[in-house]
């Protein structure tokens, strides 16, 4: 069972879930990833529903975080977190 594709890259990523699991609606819950997760934002031209019940999911691979630090904002509670 795979977790939805690397967004930049495309890699598969393997759900770090159980098989059991992954027979639920939640499954993009990868191994060696993060899941990013947007109910629209004011001012996009692709996506703002303006419903809490509506949003959009991507993965996104640790290689592709660990490559692009200057891609993403971390709070300052985060920023020791990560590696
Ligand atoms: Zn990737």
């Amino acid at each position: 069972m795979n977790s939805l594709n690397c967004f930049r890259c495309n890699c598969p990523l393997q759900f770090a879930g159980s098989p059991r699991s992954a027979a639920k609606a939640v499954r993009n819950q990868p191994n060696d990833g993060l899941v990013f997760r947007s109910y629209g934002n004011y001012g996009s031209t692709f996506f703002d529903p303006m419903r809490e019940s509506a949003y959009l999911e991507i993965a996104i691979c640790d290689g592709c975080m660990r490559a692009q630090p200057e891609h993403f904002l971390a709070s300052e509670g985060a920023r020791d977190s990560y590696e």
